[in-house]
């Protein structure tokens, strides 16, 4: 069937700033597409890619686009070699005919951000008045020695329904990971997500520790999941979908290998986070919650989707109108 490809490339910037383990990351770029058949049906992919965690870039993303060029057809897909997972993942989703159709009334928590330091009592308090459930605090920013206490104020703070996971974005020594470790062995921490990145330390630290760790930076793709799968890995997997290539592809893995998983955003717009989120639902591929707490960082609706509270569900996504981005999108 022929088809025909069109994309967008879109540049926004992101309000606040986000402040990330390679710095300040002020602008989202990322392209759009739309196929379109030759009934008319129309259907939309987002390629949004983060170089930074290991994926093409946005010129390569663009290079393999403009090779497929304009006139496609349902097999475009295996022309996209491997490694450009972000365009993978984009095309797949718009190849596909009808998005997934989420069935029953799944709702997933989002885990609320938490800001490094001193500053997250203040927002943990805010965000269970919002209804938050689960939350997610940044740590490895300031020294150990001055983030450690801080770990029983938010305990404190936090009620016996609520969830509490640490992000140290591999920033910790083995000397730091193993002193944090021994403190969260008797805490209600959910899980500890990537304490450093060296992968025999990791194993070590997971075998000597009771806390669960989770894997985010050193699995970029599932390629990268599943070598984790045969060394033995049992923790969590925190996967950035947008990131990991044809949604199918996930959810055969999930269907498999039955991984601990964490869905998590890779800061796409909200077109890629609806499809991320319909499938998640579909599919049951998670009851962990959802590492999407990027709240309106675009700064506009479209873009950011609807407004989110502690849950999403198919609602939200129903919010989302990809036409309404790409009319938006020069
Ligand atoms: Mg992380």
């Amino acid at each position: 069937m022929a088809l025909r490809l069109s994309t967008k490339s879109y540049r926004r910037t992101l309000q606040p700033p986000l402040r990330t383990a390679h710095g300040a990351w002020g602008e989202r770029e990322g392209i759009l597409l739309r196929v379109e058949r030759p009934d008319g049906t129309v259907s939309w992919g987002e390629v949004a890619p983060l170089p930074w965690f290991g994926t093409e870039t946005l010129a390569e993303a663009q290079d393999v686009l403009r090779k497929l060029g304009p006139d496609i057809d349902v097999t475009a897909l295996e022309l996209v070699p491997e490694r450009f997972a972000c365009v993978r993942f984009g095309l797949a989703a718009a190849l596909a005919a009808a998005p997934a159709v989420a069935t029953g009334k799944g709702k997933l928590p989002i885990a609320a951000l938490l800001p490094a330091g001193r500053d997250a009592r203040d927002v943990l308090r805010a965000k269970l008045e919002e209804g938050f459930l689960a939350f997610k605090w940044k740590v490895g920013v300031g020294r150990a020695e001055e983030e450690m206490p801080l770990l029983d104020e938010l305990v404190a703070e936090l009620p016996g329904y609520a969830k509490l996971r640490l992000d140290a974005n591999g920033a910790w020594t083995t000397r730091d990971a193993t002193r944090w470790l021994a403190l969260c062995a008797e805490r209600p921490v959910e899980f500890v997500e990537q304490p450093l990145m060296d992968a025999d330390t990791l194993l070590g630290l997971a075998a000597d520790f009771p806390v669960k760790l989770a894997l985010d930076e050193s699995v970029t793709g599932l390629a990268a999941a599943r070598e984790w799968q045969e060394r033995g890995w049992s923790g969590v997997f925190v996967i950035k979908p947008a990131l990991a290539g044809p949604l199918e592809e996930l959810v055969a893995w999930t269907k498999t290998t039955k991984p601990d998983l964490v869905l998590s955003s890779a800061v796409e717009t909200a077109l890629a986070r609806a499809q991320i989120l319909r499938v998640a639902l579909a599919e049951n591929l998670t009851s962990r919650p959802l590492g999407f707490g990027i709240g309106g960082l675009f700064g506009d609706r479209p873009w950011d989707g609807p407004v989110t509270g502690p849950l999403l569900d198919v609602s939200w996504c129903d919010g989302v109108n990809p036409e309404e981005l790409w009319n938006a999108a020069s």
